[in-house]
């Protein structure tokens, strides 16, 4: 029977409550323990599929094609755990499953209430399928007070008494904020937030307390005191300079130890974290570094690009450097003028993307990068843009894009009707619904012999995770081919290209899936190593 960590937030939210549980996982996984991470979303979506990266941030794609918070991406990539459609739930997709039931008359006529019946599903879920893992942290969503998180609280609560105090311990992050003009440190919404959540019933085990400077002995002590915890599961949780160095400060503030002491576990191994100790070495102390352009839309919160962000400094960390980033947004390059921003990088990047905004401006860039013999990364959308910018511009089909955004007299890029996954055929149409109706998940690719990204990834079949409506029309294989742009990854049946590389350009590749969601810190994804070192290369030449 596995061990629970419920994780908590309070006071405010963007605490990096993912990040805690990651780096909480690493660590208890460093001395040894199989660990698995879920996260609980009080919202009512369904799922975050159809959330606006702007508001939400990313849609973190898993292997089995769930659309999930991108907090399961701050798991993965700390401990290497590849999540599922099993580790992130919503209210909405409860209520979903509730109201289901009972219209089937599962419930024989009962009155359908929050307690017992959601409470139920809530736990139902954190304790289902958890193998033999001996940790499993549950994060819930959301800050402690909010209305719709209280259903979970309550079942998290119920899962203490259920399973007794020494299988389940509640770990709340919270915030000391900093007052500067007064020279002091606040440890009163702390306090309120403890007593929120006692009010519910749950006291919690340990505090990890954000913060900016240490926190005071004597702090602590009235820290501990009035929110009923010892003084020693008072963690302090100082904003770190690197991701990567989170596990190793919580450690240093000994949270795994007082972690495993409130389950009872004296005799654990010492974790051995050198794997961390290296890699921030590596972050800290670079040989260099490039500039890469991010072509994008969403430039403004940069939590709709966090896995593209983490992939590319695995690149960095792949190649020694520093990677400093140049979000651009895609709309300047609508003007013929508005190319200055990208006169001096080392590579440039399209990543995802939906909808019409912006396209033109992508296209624009894409061409820039391949006149350029700038490196060159298309993702996804990315992918899409590229083609559409060598049929218009070198294979003389200048009436052509994506139906995304507009009629076109060749349609490079639209909508597939059906396409097969394993032994189903799998069906869309346009008129569908915009939620769970993409192509996702891991697919497999066929590297044409010869070609760079067969090369690059040293295999002749890949798996990558996809999330996109569209597909480039592979009835213009043979015209764009002629014009140096090779299709050099295809589904195994040939029907769906995934790769797209120019053989005429130093780095030009496109891709239609996300490579960056299965991109590792400790194992960079061969794409985000090859892209760096090209704009390495690049940045000798410039
Ligand atoms: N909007 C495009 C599609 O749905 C690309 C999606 C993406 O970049 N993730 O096909």
């Amino acid at each position: 029977m596995p061990r629970y960590i419920f994780i908590t937030g309070g006071v405010v939210s963007s605490l990096g409550k993912g990040l805690a549980s990651a780096a909480l996982g690493a660590l208890l996984q460093a001395r040894g323990y199989k660990v698995r991470l879920r996260k609980l979303d009080p919202y009512l979506n369904f799922d975050p599929g159809t959330m606006s990266p702007y508001q939400h941030g990313e849609c973190y794609v898993t292997d089995d094609g769930a659309e999930t918070d991108l907090d399961l991406g701050h798991y993965e990539r700390f401990t290497g755990v590849s999540a599922t459609q099993r580790d992130n739930i919503t209210t909405g997709r409860i209520y979903n499953n509730i109201i289901t039931r009972e219209r089937r008359g599962d419930y024989l006529g009962a009155t359908v209430q929050v307690i017992p019946h959601v409470t139920d599903a809530i736990k139902d879920f954190v304790l289902s399928d958890a193998g033999d893992v001996d940790f499993v942290l549950c994060e819930i969503g959301g800050t402690i007070g909010d209305i719709e998180g209280l259903p979970f609280f309550e079942a998290i609560r119920q899962l203490g008494q259920e399973l007794g105090r020494d299988q389940c311990i509640y770990m709340h992050v919270t915030l000391l904020p900093y007052i500067k003009v007064a020279g002091e440190m606040k440890t009163k919404p702390t306090q309120h937030s403890v007593k929120e959540m006692r009010s519910i019933g749950i006291q919690p085990d340990i505090l990890l307390c954000r913060c900016e400077i240490p926190i005071r002995p004597d702090e602590k002590r009235k820290i501990a005191l009035f929110c009923n915890v010892p003084e020693h599961a008072v963690i302090e949780g100082r904003d770190a300079d690197s991701l990567y160095a989170v596990p190793l400060e919580y450690h240093a503030q000994g949270l795994d130890k007082v972690v495993l002491e409130r389950f009872g576990i004296h005799d654990a191994p010492e974790p051995d974290l050198s794997r961390w100790v290296d890699i921030v070495e590596r972050v800290k102390n670079p040989d260099g570094e490039v500039t890469v352009a991010v072509v994008g839309k969403y430039t403004s919160l940069l939590d709709a690009y966090k896995s593209l962000i983490e992939a590319l400094n695995h690149g960095g960390i792949a190649n020694g450097v520093k990677v400093n980033l140049r979000w651009l947004d895609s709309e300047q390059f609508e003007k013929p003028d508005g190319f200055g921003p990208l006169e001096d990088v080392h590579a440039i990047l399209v990543p995802g993307g939906f909808g019409e905004r912006g396209a033109e401006g992508k296209i624009a860039a894409v061409r820039f990068a391949r006149e350029r013999k700038i490196p060159f990364f298309g993702i996804c959308y990315g992918m899409q843009m590229a083609v559409i910018e060598a049929a218009r511009n070198q294979a003389g089909l200048t009436d052509s894009g994506s139906s995304e955004f507009g009629q076109f007299e060749h349609k490079l890029v639209g909508i597939l009707t059906e396409w097969v996954k394993g032994n189903e055929v799998e069906r869309r149409s346009a008129e569908g619904d915009l939620g769970g109706t993409m192509r996702l998940g891991s697919y497999p690719a066929i590297l044409k012999e010869g070609s760079k990204v067969r090369e690059i990834y040293d295999d002749g079949q890949i798996h990558e995770r996809h999330r996109h409506r569209y597909e480039v029309n592979m009835a213009y294989r043979d015209q764009l081919e002629a014009q140096g742009l090779r299709f050099s990854g295809v589904s195994p049946d040939g029907i769906l290209p995934e790769i797209v590389e120019r053989e005429d350009h130093p780095w030009f590749i496109g891709v239609q899936f996300h490579p960056e969601l299965k991109s590792r810190p400790f194992q960079p994804h061969p794409l985000f190593a090859s892209f760096i070192g090209a704009a390495v290369e690049q940045s000798r030449l410039v």
